[in-house]
């Protein structure tokens, strides 16, 4: 399967970054098919992004569940849809902590997702103090299980994103061993939800991956690709890790 490289640019970037958004999506081009590339801007930057690099994917970062309503500040899928975005982050860590977003959230915002047509990247994660007692994988487990958008969706749009926690904006990686029993767990929690859709949809490691890990991690089974924080800000970054996909 191809692998999908999503930048997460967080709270990060102005028009003035443009720049960057140009020179990722044409590297991109030039890759053909071989790899898949999206960045997650800020909500701001969407519509002027997707209007620099049409047929490039641009996302956001998070979404409100409900379609309109007294929610202020938030944003629903069809804006974020309107104003260019063709995929949306839901569950990053950051949020789940933060705004104390629950598996339930995570999941409404998952189907509002995919209901509107966008593709959905959905986060899950330990923290340190889960993994070093041991719960990593039954905690990722029940989070995929819990998050997991039900009912009558195109899998197809869906990928899951492993990001353990205290490996983001770190530095530090998890290590390929654990890279790959937690991706084996997730797929079982898949195929267990959806059946043989299950085997198909991608699931994405998040989580200090720079240019000169990303080979090594990118060659673990059921490694679909990575989704990448700090390094993907720039062009110079960003590139030779999505290079290392294709
Ligand atoms: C992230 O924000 O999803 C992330 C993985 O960040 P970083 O690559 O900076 O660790």
């Amino acid at each position: 399967m191809t692998k999908l490289i999503a930048g997460n640019w967080k709270m990060h970037g102005t028009s003035a970054d443009l720049g960057e958004v140009r020179a990722i999506a044409a590297r991109s081009a030039e890759l053909g098919g071989r790899v898949e590339v999206a960045l997650c801007v800020p909500a701001t930057l969407i519509h002027r992004a997707a209007e620099t690099v049409p047929g490039f994917a641009i996302g956001a970062q998070d979404m409100h569940h409900k379609e309109k309503g007294a929610h202020t500040g938030d944003l629903c899928a069809s804006m974020l849809h309107d104003a260019g975005a063709g995929l949306v982050i839901v569950g990053h860590s950051e949020r789940r902590e933060a705004h104390r977003e629950s598996d339930a959230d995570v999941r409404a915002k998952a189907e509002a997702g995919l209901a509107t047509g966008l593709r959905v990247i959905v986060c899950v994660g330990e923290s340190l103090a889960e993994r070093e007692a041991g719960r990593a994988v039954a905690t990722v487990s029940g989070q995929v299980d819990a998050s997991l958008p039900q009912g009558d969706i195109d899998h197809g749009r869906l990928a899951v994103a492993y990001e353990p926690i205290w490996a983001i904006g770190t530095g530090r990686v998890a290590g390929t061993d654990d890279i790959e029993e937690m991706h084996a767990a997730i797929r079982q929690r898949l195929v267990a939800a959806y059946g043989q859709a299950g085997a198909g949809v991608r699931i994405l490691y998040g989580g200090s991956v720079k240019p000169d890990n990303a080979g090594e991690i990118f060659a673990v089974p059921e490694v679909g690709g990575a989704l990448v924080g700090g390094a993907s800000l720039k062009a110079a970054d960003f590139l030779p890790i999505v290079e290392a996909a294709a």
